[in-house]
């Protein structure tokens, strides 16, 4: 019988994770499917509840639901008897991006970071020990990918958001860190120049810039924005200020295949996944 799979957002028809698991279920040969579900934004919970009584076996977590859907995880984690267990990854981040449906359980996980250091390391080939990082956003990719960003030695991770207090509960757990000068700021009160500026905001789904200044660029630094399947002002900014761009086509391919391995116990190959969506 068929497994069925979804991803869960709003907004979600720009997503391509149907087309990236369809092709690594081909790739190796696992019957499943996977359709992006569009949930209200105050109907998340009731949406996941849907998918289990349907008989779906997990689904991945999009914006704006991934802190909800670790609260949900936890929430299960809590009752008697425990019927969630969040991964530590989902568990030091508080936000999920995959969940994994079982009998009676729910397993939270969180494969963004993964996903995100994969491509910038392997992928474009940027290392990131010793490098100065600014982390702009605060939401749920943003302490997605934190932790896995940290455990690359970066010598200096700056979080920039447009509301302080999110980044600064983000820098709280984990300023005990020796390796890393961590710090936090609004996007006014930025600067210095970095060597990999990652845009973790939603911004990229609108037309919205966020004023940066120029001087953050570093000469040949990488402006990485998470948004895929357009360009963004930020990539247009970084792109007329000297630095190379990357959008967030290989983080979503690299984030979903940990996921598929998580939910099918096979890890498909990426990169001719990556050639496919680049072509298409
Ligand atoms: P959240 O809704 O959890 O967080 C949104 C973030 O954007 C917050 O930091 C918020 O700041 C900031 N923001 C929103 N509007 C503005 C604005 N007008 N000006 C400045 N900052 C703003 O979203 P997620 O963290 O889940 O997702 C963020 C983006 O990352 C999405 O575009 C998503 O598609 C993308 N993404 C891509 C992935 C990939 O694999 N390529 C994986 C995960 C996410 P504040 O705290 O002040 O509200």
């Amino acid at each position: 019988m068929t497994d069925k799979y979804a991803v869960i957002g709003n907004p979600i028809t720009h997503s391509k994770s149907p087309q990236i698991h369809k092709m690594f279920a081909e790739q190796t040969g696992q019957d499943i499917s996977y359709e992006a579900i569009l949930a209200p934004k105050d109907g998340f919970a009731e949406t996941i509840e849907r998918l289990r009584k349907e008989g779906y076996k997990g689904c991945s977590v999009t914006v704006p639901f991934k802190f909800e859907a670790f609260n949900l995880v936890r929430a299960l984690q809590d009752a008697q008897p425990m019927q969630g267990v969040c991964s530590q990854l989902a568990a030091n981040a508080g936000a999920a991006n995959t969940l994994t449906f079982h009998q009676d359980f729910v397993n939270g996980d969180n494969t963004d970071g993964i996903g995100l250091v994969r491509d910038i390391k392997q992928n474009l080939l940027y290392p990131l020990k010793g490098k100065h990082i600014l982390l702009m956003g605060a939401g749920g990719a943003a302490s997605g990918v934190l932790q896995p960003l940290l455990h690359e030695h970066p010598k200096k991770l700056t979080i920039a958001n447009r509301t302080l207090e999110k980044a600064d509960k983000l820098h709280q757990l984990y300023a005990h860190l020796p390796q890393t000068e961590l710090s936090t700021c609004t996007y006014s009160d930025l600067n210095g120049s970095f060597d990999i500026i990652i845009n973790a905001t939603s911004v990229g789904l609108t037309d919205i810039e966020i004023p940066l200044p120029p001087s953050i660029f570093a000469p040949d630094g990488l402006a990485y924005d998470m948004m895929y399947g357009r360009e963004t002002p930020f990539m247009k900014f970084a792109c007329a200020h000297g630095a190379q761009i990357a959008d967030g086509l290989g983080m979503l391919v690299e984030q979903a295949s940990e996921a598929f391995f998580i939910w099918c116990g096979v890890r498909p190959r990426t990169a001719p996944v990556i050639t496919a969506l680049l072509k298409s």
